[in-house]
């Protein structure tokens, strides 16, 4: 079947190697012949049945990359000849995005627009922008007075940092892989990357175009699988440098400790219950429409989803009806009908906790003035909801909620809404929506998240650094910050 066909099929999961892992440049079953099933959640339909990894197989993996990252034709490879790896891969992408797309929707049951104007663009984008750091990672001469009188020579090389072991979510499963893929490998780095047990088909699809462009066997290998399972042995591995993760900070946290054990370097990408602050004199209908945006894009299944919205006073109630005029407006149905503007939650599991926390939220007091319960129909779809009369001292405040779940609260003063927006444990994103360039750069300086949107929800470039505040994770992706993690400076002086 070629991609043409793939695309008009009932089955364009017949592309992918679904029962195969993709380890040390082949394409295998699991060692112990596992499998778990993937659903179309738009459908609640069998997707594909995909080869689950156990230790054995992540064993395999870990085994593959380090011996290609010590002694393989990869470790030999200059930064240029990397880059032209990846320029490579990025074309096949880019021949191939209607696929990405349409595969990322069928496994995650979002609208077909989303990752075709967003997620694979962007995937792409950021394998490109890593291509082009490839041969440009450079260390620093730094002056010093010498030593017992004789002058001295110290410089710095940037050396990668071995083989990266990633844990990636569902939610926009071939993008964040991009984001962990790409750096690593343009470093220099080898990698074996775990995707989702929800969505891993994306990822399968990537391995093999990766196997396509000719990288050496064993730089990049996938080991789908559950959680506890290959997830648990790859955080545990001992011949792991660094894990790369991206999750829940449940999960982060049981990364953290894996990786006191043997002082791997970590990096965090965790969840987030960013706020959306409208100052009285935003453009309310700029505000409204991103704060939409921010809410419900991907069924609110992003880490920014901006799900707090704080409101001057003086503007509550009218933006508290136009937001809950956007949600009774959003279209929900088959995402691959092009007049959809929302699909389904990725799982059973996911809707049922969407229901629970708004049940919650009842029960705390709040009002739902809009959506609040899920379509009567096969598929995991749950209505946009809003809520009114919330307190940020709720659950539905505090917790992710991770669907298309928002609060519209009200402030007074400018420091009560930096407060409110503060007031939680996490602290990924802020947006800010006011005429007013010096209140903007104000609340952008005192809000503690690591990346604030004026007058705009969440922009999201390879060339800008991606990570949390507190709860929010630890490290940077993406960006030079994205190489920095995935390399280490070593220091040589030279007595001359
Ligand atoms: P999750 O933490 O349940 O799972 C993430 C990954 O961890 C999956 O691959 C899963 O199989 C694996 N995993 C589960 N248990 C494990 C274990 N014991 N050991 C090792 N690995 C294990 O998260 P999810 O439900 O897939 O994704 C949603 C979460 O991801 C949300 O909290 C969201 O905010 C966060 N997220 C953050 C960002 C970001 O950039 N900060 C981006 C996307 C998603």
């Amino acid at each position: 079947m070629d991609i043409q066909a793939a695309l008009q099929s009932e089955d364009p999961a017949q592309m992918v190697s679904c029962n195969q892992l993709y380890i040390d440049g082949r394409w295998q079953a699991a060692a112990r012949g596992g499998t778990f099933d993937v659903i179309n959640p738009a459908t609640e339909r069998l997707l594909a049945k995909v080869a689950a990894a156990t230790r054995e197989d992540v064993d395999a993996a870990v085994r593959a990359a380090r011996a290609q990252f010590d002694s393989g034709p990869w470790s030999k490879m200059s930064g240029a000849e990397r880059g032209k790896l990846l320029y490579r891969l990025a074309e096949l992408m880019e021949r191939d995005q209607a696929y990405l797309a349409k595969l990322e929707t069928l496994n995650l049951g979002r609208p077909l627009m989303e990752p075709t104007v967003l997620d694979v663009p962007n995937a792409i984008a950021t394998v490109r922008y890593f291509a082009g750091w490839a041969d440009k990672i450079e260390g620093r001469t730094i002056p010093t007075p010498g030593y017992f009188g004789a002058p001295t020579l110290s410089y710095t090389v940037r050396e990668p940092i071995g083989v990266v072991g990633a844990i990636t979510p569902w939610n926009t499963p071939a993008m964040i892989a991009c984001w962990k893929l790409a750096p690593a490998l343009a470093a220099g780095c080898t990698m074996v990357l775990k995707p989702a047990e929800e969505a891993p088909l994306t990822t399968l699809y990537l391995a093999r175009l990766i196997e396509e462009a000719g990288f050496p066997p064993g730089v990049f290998n996938v080991v789908p699988g559950i959680g506890e399972v290959a997830g648990a042995a790859l955080s545990r591995h001992p011949d792991i440098d660094k894990l790369s993760f991206t999750g829940s900070p449940e999960v982060g946290r049981l990364i953290m400790r894996d990786a006191a054990e043997g002082f791997k370097r970590v990096a965090l990408e965790l969840g987030g219950k960013s706020p959306q602050i409208i100052l009285a004199d935003a453009n309310l209908e700029a505000a409204v429409g991103g704060c939409a945006m921010g809410l419900f894009f991907n069924q609110g299944q992003v880490c920014a989803a901006g799900t707090r919205v704080l409101v001057h006073r003086s503007r509550y109630d009218q933006v508290l009806q136009a937001l809950s005029a956007a949600a009774e407006g959003v279209k929900l149905g088959d995402p691959l009908d092009p007049t959809t503007n929302m699909g389904s939650l990725v799982s059973k599991r996911q809707l049922e906790r969407v229901s629970g926390y708004v049940d919650a939220g009842v029960q705390a007091g709040a009002t739902v003035v809009a959506g609040g319960k899920r379509l009567d129909r096969p598929g995991y779809f749950f209505r946009p909801t809003i809520f009114g009369q919330a307190d940020n001292d709720m659950r539905i405040a505090q917790e992710e909620i991770f669907g298309p779940v928002g609060l519209v609260m009200p402030f007074d003063e400018v420091d009560e809404a930096i407060r409110l927006a503060n007031g939680t444990r996490y602290g990924l994103a802020a947006t800010i929506w006011t005429r007013d360039v010096s209140a903007a750069h104000m609340i952008a300086s005192k809000v503690r998240v690591g990346a604030v949107g004026i007058n705009g929800w969440a922009p999201i470039d390879p060339r800008l650094p991606w990570g949390g505040s507190k709860t929010s994770g630890i490290g940077r992706e993406l960006g030079w910050a994205g190489i920095e993690a995935v390399t280490e400076e070593k220091v040589i002086t030279a007595v001359l």
